[in-house]
């Protein structure tokens, strides 16, 4: 197709990482550990504002670190966001845990609190509630912590897709008992790939580094008391990523604005609604998303279709957990008081992530927006 291709977000870098890069090279840090990996740490507990850091190969791995770290294992239950990416989930199967989905409400399309109280009922123990931002808007953070101190659970707090969204003007990520973030090529700012794990607890973030290089015992020979991972980032990496912090609130604003955007050329089509923002904190604006009213024709495979010919690139919602097929046996908690299906799919049914690149110009806005105003015939 000779029409330039318009990305959902793609990686955008701004020079200045190459210069870290350069002095990774020129040092010859060429490793996972090193000066620039120390530096990425710090930046980011400086800007999140959590106590502790540790940088690794990517927001799986500080998953699956922050399980282990709970010590989550075989006959637990976890509580898990149904409505997100498979890797928020998958470290509990990683370690022979049994994940319960829980439905999301509608006012910011995260975990529901009546759901989880629900899940609470019938398993009054899990070991952990695995909590995520969706599309970088905080979830009802007040209401969910409430509960899970009610019944002394610890939450694991997925913020791979928020780094830098606030609720009540505290950092998502710094909220759960352990945070995690990822630096994945289409996240808002990117190391490649990579992730952080952050907690308020140093114990924690000593052991994720330790279990992340290897579980090497403190000897000179090498020695292992546990099994260890090969999950630490490399510093080569570490440097764009200290080039990229120069850059997230620049990232974030620009994302806004998009948002604003959409919201602004859609407002006069009551079919189209725009994914919630959470009025008690601020997103980050990671994707911009619409939701098509319920009852209207339109699908979004419609929509998709249609900026396809184009050459512009769109994505449903993630499938939600409990319509996966390797969770189908999976329990799962409705927000819906009759039972009768669930907002979740509801969401992944109407709704289409939309491009949220910042490099789109405002030519690429204005055809994106013209071929979804003609989808719905305006
Ligand atoms: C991207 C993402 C992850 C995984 O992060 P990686 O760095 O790709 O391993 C986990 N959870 C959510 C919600 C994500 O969007």
């Amino acid at each position: 197709m000779d029409k330039k291709r318009i990305y959902l977000a793609s990686p955008t870098m701004h020079g200045w990482e190459q210069e870290y890069v350069k002095e990774a090279f020129d040092t010859n840090w060429i490793a996972p550990v090193g000066p620039h990996v120390d530096a990425f740490e710090k930046e980011i507990a400086a800007y999140t504002g959590a106590k502790n850091a540790v940088a690794l190969s990517g927001g799986t791995a500080a998953i699956h670190l922050a399980v282990k770290l709970l010590g989550i294992g075989e006959g637990d239950i976890v509580f898990c966001t149904a409505l997100t990416f498979a890797a928020s989930c998958n470290p509990v199967v990683y370690e022979k845990a049994t994940p319960v989905f829980i439905d999301s409400e509608p006012d910011t399309w995260n975990m529901s609190p009546q759901a989880l109280e629900k899940a609470f009922e019938k398993y009054p123990h899990p070991k952990a509630v695995i909590c995520v931002h969706l599309y970088g808007t905080p979830a009802k953070l007040d209401e969910i912590m409430a509960i899970c101190e009610a019944h002394h659970v610890p939450m694991i707090e997925d913020a791979a897709e928020s780094l830098s969204a606030t609720y009540k003007g505290r950092q998502t990520g710094t909220f759960g008992e352990i945070g995690t973030y990822s630096f994945n090529g289409n996240k808002i700012i990117t190391t490649s790939g990579g992730g952080m794990l952050v907690s308020e607890n140093k114990d924690y973030v000593d052991k994720a580094r330790f279990l992340a290089t290897q579980a090497r015992d403190p000897a000179r020979h090498y020695q292992h008391s546990r099994i260890g991972y090969n999950y630490r980032m490399s510093n080569v990496l570490a440097a764009i990523g200290i080039g990229q912090m120069k850059s997230l609130d620049l990232h974030r604003k620009l994302k806004k604005e998009i948002y604003e955007t959409y919201s602004e050329a859609f407002a006069d089509i009551p079919e189209i609604a725009m994914n919630p923002l959470n009025p008690d904190g601020e997103a980050n604006y990671w994707l911009s998303c619409l939701l098509i009213a319920e009852g209207c024709p339109i699908t979004p495979e419609q929509i998709m279709h249609a900026l396809d010919q184009e050459n512009i690139e769109s994505r449903p919602i993630w499938k939600p957990m409990q319509l996966q097929p390797v969770y189908e046996n999976c329990d799962f908690f409705s927000h819906k008081e009759d039972g009768d299906g669930s907002v979740s799919a509801d969401i992944f049914e109407r709704g289409l992530c939309l491009p949220s690149d910042i490099k789109n110009t405002k030519e690429d806005m204005e055809l994106i927006i013209s071929v979804i105003r003609g989808v719905f015939g305006k």
